[in-house]
């Protein structure tokens, strides 16, 4: 099941998107998902996912280019049913957590996600088929949102680079106690900076 846009709308990203709907009321960008399927549309573009306000936290900071070519696709699964075909391309930087070093991890990805009308159909579709995902795209989609959700579930959380000084290195986390205590300490370090901040 996806509802998408769910997280952005939660963030700071309504307002913007908000001040860009025109006076009929749709975001730009915003497409019908039943008539690209029907038509068999394509969109496509390139989109740079340190500008995505939630991708760009899993980013290696200053980790070099993170180009991602997409392209949705109207279409059908093999039952006839309405779909939207979403491909990703290209390579993102994400920090190595057993070197900590930023590398360059390859995005290629193609997802087909079924297209339900309502609530009703999602859980339907949600139940009787494992195969897909399913969205819920009773109201206009926005590209961006769909591309953004894509990139944040292709994303491993725990990255590790293929350096062979990498693989030939003691793990971060090896020794047991090391990892507890940093986390303590990282936890510590927030609470110091809230303290900080609340006494402002
Ligand atoms: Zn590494």
């Amino acid at each position: 099941m996806r509802q998408a846009g769910l997280a952005a709308d939660a963030g700071g990203t309504e307002a913007g998107m908000a001040a860009q709907q025109g006076s009929s009321g749709r975001r730009r960008g915003a497409f019908d998902a039943f008539d690209l399927a029907l038509r068999r549309g394509t969109l496509a573009g390139t989109v740079d996912v340190a500008k995505m306000e939630r991708a760009v936290d899993r980013l290696a900071p200053g980790g070099g280019a993170s180009d991602v070519s997409w392209r949705i696709a109207g279409t059908t699964d093999a039952m006839g049913r309405p779909a939207l075909e979403i491909r990703l391309d290209g390579s993102v930087p994400l920090e190595c957590q057993r070197c900590l070093q930023p590398f360059p991890w390859p995005v290629a990805q193609c997802t087909t996600l079924l297209l339900a009308r309502d609530e009703r159909e999602l859980a339907v579709l949600d139940a009787e088929d494992d195969e897909h995902e399913v969205l819920l795209a009773n109201a206009p989609q926005d590209a961006m949102t769909l591309i953004e959700d894509e990139v944040l579930l292709v994303l491993p959380f725990a990255p590790r680079c293929e350096r062979v000084a990498c693989a030939g290195a003691p793990l971060v986390a090896h020794d047991p106690a090391a990892p507890r205590a940093s986390a303590f300490a990282a936890l510590a370090g927030l609470k110091n900076v809230a303290a900080k901040k609340a006494k402002h």
